[in-house]
């Protein structure tokens, strides 16, 4: 056998001998598959592996402190910092991109619903790509069914939500993201999403500004259409933010 084909494909030892993390992405870019920060990669990540991604990312947490010149040894305040930091992206702050999508039971319009519903405000927790620093707000939705459309429970509207949050994110693409899960499990006629959050990079540094909230707002299928939906939406949000 030529030497150019026995190095194209590495055998499955050669992978289980890598970093978990250069396993996963090699999954990922032989299927060409993006992964950029706000992108969920649940399907190629196998079973165990996320405990070796955390055992990476501390070990690495463990060198950024090193490289930031902190004595972990002595300083009982950061001796755990980079075990607590790793746990806190993968399981917490960033789960939504090594989480398979929350399973959400839909049911079908049965009694032909086709008035205008609200959902929310449902509370963000995110962070932004740029700095790694908190993003925190609400969202509001708004739904417009036809006989087609399927119903989830309001608390399911909060579980994508989350999902497609706890990921680095940047505001405009996240509302993207998420009227698009919506989109695909709801199928309604229009959907609205309007996104009010406070970026705390601009607090913590930078311009140290305290106006610092942004909004951003989707707007689908009947809400384009028809301008009467839409204001009707805007009016019924603007007095339940009261
Ligand atoms: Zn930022």
């Amino acid at each position: 056998m030529p030497d150019s084909t026995k190095k194209t494909l590495p055998s499955a030892d050669d992978l289980a001998r890598l970093p978990a993390s250069e396993r996963i992405r090699y999954r990922l870019v032989s299927a060409e598959c993006r992964h950029h920060a706000n992108d969920n990669i649940a399907a190629f990540i196998h079973d165990g592996e996320l405990s070796e991604l955390k055992a990476e990312v501390q070990t690495h947490m463990q060198a950024l402190l090193r490289a930031l010149v902190i004595d972990t040894d002595s300083d009982h305040n950061t001796a755990d910092t980079a075990k607590r930091v790793a746990r806190m992206y993968i399981d917490e702050v960033f789960r939504g991109r090594y989480a398979k999508p929350p399973v959400v039971t839909e049911f079908p319009n049965a009694s032909h619903l086709n008035e205008l519903m609200i959902v929310g405000p449902v509370r963000v927790r995110s962070a932004c790509s740029h700095h790694l620093c908190p993003i925190l707000g609400k969202i509001w939705i708004g739904v417009m069914p036809n006989e087609h459309s399927n119903l989830i429970g309001l608390s399911k509207y909060a579980r994508i939500c989350d999902w497609v949050m706890s990921r680095p994110q940047i505001q405009e693409e996240a509302v993207i993201m998420l009227a698009d899960e919506l989109q695909e499990r709801v199928k309604p006629d229009g959907l609205a999403i309007v996104m009010e959050a406070d970026h705390f990079c601009m607090h913590w540094r930078g311009v140290k500004d305290d106006e610092t909230a942004m909004t951003n707002s989707v707007m689908r299928g009947a809400f384009l259409r028809d301008g009467n939906l839409r204001r009707e939406f805007l009016t019924l949000l603007s007095r339940k933010k009261g």
